[in-house]
This record gives C-alpha cells, sequence and structure tokens, in this order.
C-alpha cells in the first residue's frame, strides 16, 4: 500500500493584511543609519578631512619658502613670504579646529598637496632661474594649490555647519577667505605685470637673430 497521492494542502490561507498591519507597526528597524550614526559618519569624514588639510599646511609651509627663492620678482617673492607667514598661521588654527572638536591634532598625508607641490618643483627645474617666465609657471603651480585649498576650506566649513559646530566653522572660514585673498594676489601680480614681461622674454629670444626690438606705429 503505497500510495499516498500527495494533496495540496490549500488549508493555510496565509493572513496577508495581518503582515501588512504588521509591517506597518514596526518602523524603526533595520534602518541602516539612524540619525546618530549618519552624523558619526559625517563627522568622520570631517575629521578625515581636518587631517588631510593639516598634512596639506604643514608641507606647504615647507615649500613656500623654496618657491619664494626660485621666484624672480620681488612683487612674487613677497606674495610667497607674506603666504608663507599666513599658512603658518592657518595651522595654529587648525590646531585650534582639532582641539574644539575633541580630536588629536594628526597629519593624515594629502596626495593630492604632495602632488602639487611636486608639480610646481617641475615649474622650477624646467625653468631658468632669474626668468619671468619661471615666475608665470609658479603662479600657475601655485595657483592650483590656492584652489586646492579653498576647495578643501570651502567643503569643511559647510560640514562643520552641518554638524552645528558655528565656532568651527567660522575658523575655517577666515582660513577660506585667506586662501581667497591669496589666489586674488596671485592672479593680480600675473595680469597686470608677470604674464606680460614673460612674453616679452619670448620676444627677445625669437627677435635674438633679427634686429632689436621696432617700433610698430
Ligand atoms: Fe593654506
Ligand atoms: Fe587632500
Ligand atoms: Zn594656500
Ligand atoms: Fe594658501
Amino acid at each position: 500500500m503505497a500510495k499516498a497521492t500527495a494533496k495540496k494542502a490549500a488549508a493555510s490561507e496565509a493572513p496577508k493584511k495581518a503582515a501588512a498591519k504588521k509591517a506597518a507597526s514596526s518602523p524603526k528597524k533595520a534602518a541602516a543609519s539612524t540619525p546618530a550614526e549618519q552624523e558619526s559618519l559625517l563627522k568622520k569624514l570631517f575629521v578625515d578631512g581636518l587631517k588631510d588639510i593639516y598634512w596639506a599646511e604643514k608641507h606647504l609651509s615647507k615649500a613656500l619658502p623654496k618657491l619664494m627663492k626660485a621666484a624672480t620678482s620681488d612683487e612674487l617673492k613677497q606674495a610667497f613670504q607674506e603666504h608663507a607667514t599666513v599658512t603658518e598661521q592657518q595651522i595654529v588654527r587648525l590646531d585650534q579646529v582639532f582641539e574644539k572638536v575633541g580630536v588629536k591634532a594628526v597629519a593624515k598625508k594629502c596626495e593630492a598637496m604632495d602632488g602639487l607641490t611636486r608639480e610646481a618643483d617641475n615649474i622650477v627645474s624646467e625653468t631658468q632661474k632669474g626668468t619671468m617666465s619661471r615666475d608665470a609657471g609658479l603662479i600657475l603651480a601655485s595657483q592650483k594649490i590656492e584652489h586646492y585649498e579653498i576647495a578643501s576650506y570651502g567643503g569643511l566649513a559647510q560640514l562643520a555647519s552641518t554638524l552645528g559646530l558655528e565656532e568651527v566653522k567660522n575658523l575655517l572660514g577666515q582660513t577660506l577667505q585667506e586662501e581667497k585673498d591669496a589666489d586674488s594676489k596671485l592672479s593680480q601680480i600675473a595680469e597686470s605685470s608677470i604674464n606680460i614681461e614673460a612674453k616679452k622674454e619670448e620676444g627677445e629670444v625669437e627677435k635674438d637673430e633679427e634686429s632689436e626690438e621696432s617700433d610698430p606705429a
């Protein structure tokens, strides 16, 4: 007697309505990111960003005196000198930021700043000492540096604000303004004199074989 016809059990009619009701009444479960967790993630991003720019500023404070020595014009030398001083103050300001956030001030290598300062070094080795072309190249390289800093501080100040760290936001905002000022100063130097002088240098090289410069009028 081996005849057991499998009979479909049509019995259990799942109570779908009950299940739906249950799901609706248990909301807070399985939320992968509660507001608190989300804030701690943001805070981690923020602190990592601080460590990155801390390294970047320290690295830059060593690079700027070298750029100053390499520059040709007094105007650009002075701009680098001034920004070196400002950079020292920015490092102190970052120390204050770390303190207010309650985190130990630690520098974490910023690959971007490392690369940007190497590009500046390359400009020095690829140009002649005492030329305005070198200055034009140094301005180009250092404006890339300033723009990196502007992006970093702009983003960090915004994050500080989101995290409710108003004092920290203001400190970062001060540095942000200084970076913007440095960038404008460099643009102004390039536009008012150095790029023009550098162009003349090119002309002088080309005209070497020909006669001296003639007045086209
Ligand atoms: Fe800076
Ligand atoms: Fe970085
Ligand atoms: Zn800067
Ligand atoms: Fe700067």
